[in-house]
């Protein structure tokens, strides 16, 4: 059985201060125990060791990032062996904001996963379609080309977590249906079967990221293939906790 996952995704927000509070506020949180629930939080870069070194230990913590390969002249950029080495466990690759803004594509992302995993890092690895293509008719296409991409490049997926996030959705207050959310799992798990394995299928957590909240998440965490979240917004606020709770 798949172990519940909730990611807290706190993106480009925060100050020293606030963190500190967001920190205090899950270490003093009553949540299920860590059998029933994996917890991780993903700061900036700037405040990974911060949120690493304060956070309770049975929580985790998350790059949202890292380079694609092997470090050296990238300005600017952070690689897997830097997370490793700070004793980071996870890094998120390959959310929409950084495909839309930063032109990252499926093989880029790919690449990425499949370095990162090779220096040892958990991955969540983040699929989703627009509104256009929604309408359009070609959600799944979408999802199986952006996960095909990663199966292309990656052997074991033990340490992948598959976070399907409709774009129309984050941050827009439009949260999808548990029907739509658990349609999109289901395809995406069966997807999973026919072209990896039934282990792989069976094993991997498929989590829903888009528009969580502490009013909606019991139901969407109901639907059978959907095996927790990603939270942007709720994730810098009380309602987390609430979220957290939510595991079935
Ligand atoms: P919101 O929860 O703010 O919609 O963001 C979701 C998301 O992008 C998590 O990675």
């Amino acid at each position: 059985s798949r172990k519940f996952f909730v990611g807290g995704n706190w993106k480009c927000n925060g100050t020293t201060e606030e963190v500190k509070k967001l920190v205090t506020m899950l270490n003093e949180a009553e949540v299920p125990s860590e059998q029933d629930v994996e917890v991780v939080v993903s700061p900036p870069f700037v405040f990974l060791t911060l949120v690493k070194n304060l956070l309770r230990p049975d929580f985790q913590v998350a790059a949202q990032n890292c380079w694609v390969r092997r470090g050296g002249a990238f300005t600017g950029e952070i690689s897997a062996e830097m997370l490793v080495n700070l004793g980071i466990s996870w890094v998120i690759v390959g959310h929409s904001e950084r495909r839309a803004l930063l032109n990252e594509t499926n093989d880029f992302v790919a690449d990425k996963v499949d370095h990162a995993l090779s220096q040892g890092l958990n991955v969540i690895a983040c699929v989703g379609e627009t509104l256009e293509q929604r309408e359009a008719g070609t959600t799944m296409e979408v999802v199986a080309a952006q996960t095909g991409a990663i199966a292309d490049r990656i052997m074991y997926w033990d340490n992948v977590v598959l976070a399907y996030e409709p774009v129309w959705a984050i941050g827009t207050g439009k949260v999808a249906t548990p029907g739509q959310a658990q349609e999109v799992h289901f395809n995406l798990r069966k997807w999973l079967n026919d072209n990896i394995s039934v282990q792989v299928a069976e094993s991997t957590r498929i989590i829903y990221g888009g528009s969580v909240n502490a009013a909606n998440c019991k139901e969407l965490a109901a639907q059978p293939d959907v095996d927790g979240f990603l939270v942007g917004g709720a994730s810098l606020k009380p309602e987390f906790v609430e979220i957290i709770k939510s595991a079935t």
